[in-house]
């Protein structure tokens, strides 16, 4: 067996903060790179040579948002974007920018080293394939290929985030059974105990939403269970 150790992209201006990032990530046996603005962000990533970015939003000469689209359009790294500001989770998440995940300043290292964690695992697929059932589900005129990890409406591809595939998958493969937030985070993000949040649940449904239904305001795929959660019909 390996013992290579996964390497974490920290793209962060404020350099104590990169700093003390580095030395946790360290401690916890991870290896990492820095990088202090947006473009040599962008740069080191698109090297392909990581297995996780944590990416600061406020960056000079390019901002997160730019840096996330931009590694997006190449590769699948999983993407934890931190934010400064509460009102900007909404955005993040709501944006279809590709990140898999965000956590706000000030964080908690260890609630950081378990969304890291977490999405690593998710990112290597371990965490829901045993979950799938069948290689290819249909609902009506959703087609969800496990084995070409496609998803078609009325045989038209529809582009999805790694995440929001695992989640309508996920769902598919259980299609009637409604689901927690928290059981969603759990057996989709991957998350153990209480370190996810739930609107990155929502968030995701809402962006599934607008990509498989007719209607989002209607919706005849993915249905909300009040006080109970989310299934797929
Ligand atoms: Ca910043």
């Amino acid at each position: 067996m390996t013992n290579e150790k996964k390497k974490i992209l920290i793209v962060e201006d404020e350099k104590n903060i990169a700093q003390v990032l580095a030395f946790n990530l360290m401690q916890a046996g991870y290896a990492y790179d820095i990088a202090y603005d947006g473009e040599e962000g962008l740069k080191k990533a698109l090297s392909g040579d990581f297995d996780l970015i944590l990416l600061d939003i406020m960056l000079p000469k390019m901002d997160g948002y730019t840096v996330c689209r931009g590694v997006r359009m190449k590769l699948d790294t999983p993407i934890i974007m931190v934010t400064a500001k509460e009102e900007e989770i909404d955005k993040i998440m709501g944006l279809d920018l590709g990140a898999d995940d965000y956590v706000t300043k000030p964080f908690s290292i260890n609630v950081l080293l378990a969304r890291i964690k977490a999405n690593m695992r998710r990112a290597s697929g371990e965490v829901i394939v045993n979950a799938r059932n069948s290689a290819i589900i249909r609902v009506r005129d959703l087609v969800i290929d496990n084995e070409k990890y496609l998803v078609t409406k009325n045989g038209k591809e529809i582009a999805l985030s790694k995440v929001e595939y695992d989640l309508i998958s996920y769902l598919a493969s259980n299609a009637g059974k409604p689901f927690t937030r928290e059981a969603l985070l759990q057996d989709v993000w991957g998350y153990r105990e209480f370190y996810g949040d739930r609107r990155t649940v929502d968030v995701t449904i809402s962006r599934l939403r607008a990509k498989i239904e007719d209607d989002p305001s209607h919706p005849q795929y993915i249905f909300s269970k009040h006080g109970l959660g989310y299934y797929l019909a």
